[in-house]
């Protein structure tokens, strides 16, 4: 069944193989809406400190204080707020950067065709989408898909945490560089940060970086190393498995 999904996406040579783990390409289709090209070059300012969200131990409570959250101005823009997706027992957490323009419309992130290749990559690794949990930075799509700004990162960023704080994931995939360098408070650029173990808040949750999938379809140079960032994380929760 995983095969036939791969196969129908065209990218069947990301198939996870026992003791085979030669990465090859991807789609190379183009249509992306969050180029990522130019973007990395570009160092954000450092955000202002979150602001605490206090404690919030129900999903239903956290996900009513998003979909009426007015706290930025992202708010007098959008559709609707995109909480997230998944397994709220899920071991793995990805994070991408916002909602584009269709997230925006269907209320779910990563749809589309990256989000078609996130669901590919996950496959390769064994990780079939509803068995993960997906979220953003941002829960609110910024206008023209411009990069988050400071104060609306440190404005939505206590959902994610509390988000974190509910599901407890064994591991978190961060895909892209605004959603690395906003988890790790740094301005580093994503080829620095990739290839490290990396941990996030209170829980210490180890924490991988890789490249934002739509960033790969424009760029499918870059999909081998997404590959080894993929089983760098496998190997990563694999062993820390070993170690409890
Ligand atoms: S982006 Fe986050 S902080 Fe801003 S309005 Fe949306 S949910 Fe609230």
């Amino acid at each position: 069944m995983r095969n036939a999904y791969l196969d129908a996406l065209g990218i069947d040579r990301w198939v996870a193989r026992h003791g085979a783990q030669e990465p090859a390409a991807l789609p190379e289709t183009a249509d992306e809406p969050r180029p990522e090209v130019a973007r990395e070059r570009v160092a954000p300012a450092a955000p202002p400190a979150p602001v605490p969200l206090g404690p919030i131990t129900d999903w239903g409570v956290l996900r009513e204080r998003v979909a009426g959250c007015t706290a930025c101005d992202l708010c007098k823009t959008r559709t609707q707020t995109v909480f997230g997706v998944g397994n709220t027992r899920a071991e793995w957490l990805i994070v991408g950067e916002a909602p584009g323009a269709e997230e925006d419309r269907q209320g779910e992130p990563f749809v589309g065709r990256a989000g078609q290749l996130l669901n590919a990559m996950l496959l390769a690794i064994g990780l079939p989408r509803e068995t993960v949990f997906i979220a953003n930075i941002l829960k609110c799509r910024p206008p023209g898909n411009r990069d988050p700004k400071p104060e609306e990162v440190s404005r939505c960023l206590p959902f994610l945490s509390a988000q974190i704080a509910l599901l407890k994931p064994k591991i978190i995939l961060a895909v892209g560089r605004i959603a690395a360098q906003n988890l790790l408070a740094t301005d580093a650029p994503l080829a620095r940060l990739r290839g490290k173990l990396h941990h996030f808040g209170e829980a210490n949750t180890p924490l991988v970086i890789t490249y934002h999938p739509a960033y790969l379809l424009r760029t499918p140079a870059d999909k081998r190393k997404a590959w080894e960032d993929l089983k760098f994380a496998r190997a990563t929760l694999a062993r820390l498995a070993g170690t409890n």
